[in-house]
């Protein structure tokens, strides 16, 4: 297993980091985000998010408690009534933050619980006697669901459970049993998905439009496009050769001083507020264009908290927001008014300290998504960066690429897809090139894992 420090973070996947990062502030806020990956494979996103939970804070519970139970704030049927006293009776412990995954075959009684059929003889109160299911057992953490468009075609249950879940915050998660009341829970739980859009049945705002809107953000995947990246990657797997031959060098382990690291932070900026001339930005944007979806601006406020907050900075800035308005309305609004709001210097609010970065994002079909949006537009604005190394610094200052053109096309999906396109229609001009493995389609940790087997 890779630890979440060694995993290489570049141009195409670096705001998954952040945006992850920024998940945990705000689970430690008690506030669940909702995050989407979307993107092709061996891009790292399953990768990222999972390896997310070594950096999570542990929770503190009531002592046993299958539902996780905050020792202040007792939530679950078998402590919800009880004095602190009686509490204290119990005692607490320790335990990592639940991150729980949900497979695509999961029963509804395994996702959202059941009745413990043993306990209910032994009690009069059918509440005392709920075997949770998955999502209450997550409560407080993070509940990971693997190609989520698949699942919202094919587990229309299951679909209707998640936005029971992730409809409120916290959200609810109902119990039903034949012949039982309807027991319900509050629950919070983040919920963190991951798709591709490009393979069927397509993408989750096309499949189920409304569970789509519940993701505050969406971040989209892509390879990194700098050559120094690859680089440097290169140069890693090269180092784990060589390493093998001498003494293997163990990587170290930074989890628990990052758990750390993310709690001081939750911590220090957990009452910063946003300005009054940014909450009116962004309610201008909701009324000008028309957005429809309060949680798409509900999102933007809360998101740009959390990168102004990563970046441990006091003030919420300009760029806070412009960083987070293609995260979250890239799945609620079209294109065309994606553009428009990027590009509208007069949705600008006063006394903007940012350029006015020019975004065309009309061009971009669903089919052809941008590599990321970070690299696309990044606000000339020059954050204080992370010193701590938790967070992903902003990219780097924009340079002129023309000279890495050619080497900049071999990544770029457009050119290669048209390229395979020949290839497959026209077996005469097909070089062995086309035909072999594109490198756009590697997995390069793949690539490095395979690399040991090399002499
Ligand atoms: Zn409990």
């Amino acid at each position: 297993m890779k630890y979440y420090t060694e995993l290489a973070r570049h141009d195409g996947n670096s705001t998954l980091f952040e945006v992850v990062e920024m998940g945990i502030i705000s689970m430690l806020w008690n506030i669940p985000l909702h995050i989407h990956a979307e993107g092709l494979r061996g891009t790292g996103k399953t990768t990222i998010m999972r390896a997310a939970r070594q950096i999570m804070p542990p929770i503190v519970r009531i002592k046993d408690c299958l539902y996780n139970c905050d020792p202040d704030h007792p939530h679950c049927p078998n402590h919800r009534h009880l004095s602190k006293e009686e509490i204290a009776a119990i005692g607490t412990e320790t335990v990592p933050r639940p991150f729980l995954e949900i497979s695509h075959s999961a029963k509804i009684g395994t996702i959202a619980g059941s009745i413990d059929l043993k306990k209910i003889t032994n009690t009069a109160n059918p509440e005392a006697a709920l075997l949770p299911g998955i999502i209450p057992q997550a409560n407080r953490g993070v509940i990971f669901v693997d190609e989520i468009n698949r699942l919202a075609d094919t587990s229309p249950e299951i679909t209707d459970v998640l936005l029971d879940v992730m409809g409120t915050k916290p959200g609810r998660v109902q119990i039903e049993e034949t012949g039982l009341p309807v027991v319900e829970l509050p629950v919070q739980v983040s919920v963190w998905a991951a798709s591709n859009p490009d393979e069927e049945p397509g993408p989750l705002q096309e499949i189920r439009r409304q569970l789509s809107d519940r993701f505050d953000l969406v971040v989209e995947m892509g390879r990194t496009t700098s050559p120094d990246a690859i680089a440097d990657i290169l140069i890693q797997s090269e180092q784990k050769r060589l390493g093998k031959k001498e003494a293997a060098k163990r990587p170290v382990d930074h989890s628990a001083r990052l758990q750390r690291e993310m709690e001081s932070i939750a911590r220090k900026y957990e009452s910063m507020e946003m300005p009054d001339f940014l909450r009116n930005y962004i309610a201008r944007l909701y009324v000008k264009y028309n957005l429809e979806s309060f949680r798409a601006i509900e999102a933007i406020q809360h998101a740009a908290l959390l990168n102004c907050a990563l970046r441990q900075r006091d003030k919420v800035l300009v760029s806070d927001i412009l960083k987070v308005i293609p995260l979250a309305l890239k799945h609620r609004v079209d294109t065309e008014t994606l553009t428009k709001i990027m590009n509208s210097s007069d949705s600008k609010p006063l006394g903007s300290d940012t350029g006015s970065p020019t975004m065309d994002f009309s061009s971009q079909q669903k089919k052809k998504k941008p590599e990321t949006f970070s690299s696309e537009y990044e606000p000339a604005v020059n954050d204080g960066i992370v010193s701590s190394g938790v967070a992903a610094s902003d990219p780097a200052p924009k340079e002129d690429r023309s000279f890495f053109k050619p080497f900049k096309q071999l990544f770029s999906g457009k050119q290669e897809k048209q390229a395979a396109e020949t290839a497959d229609s026209d077996p005469v001009k097909a070089s062995p090139l086309t035909k072999a493995r594109r490198l756009p389609d590697l997995n390069l940790d793949e690539l490095i894992k395979s690399e040991g087997d090399f002499k």
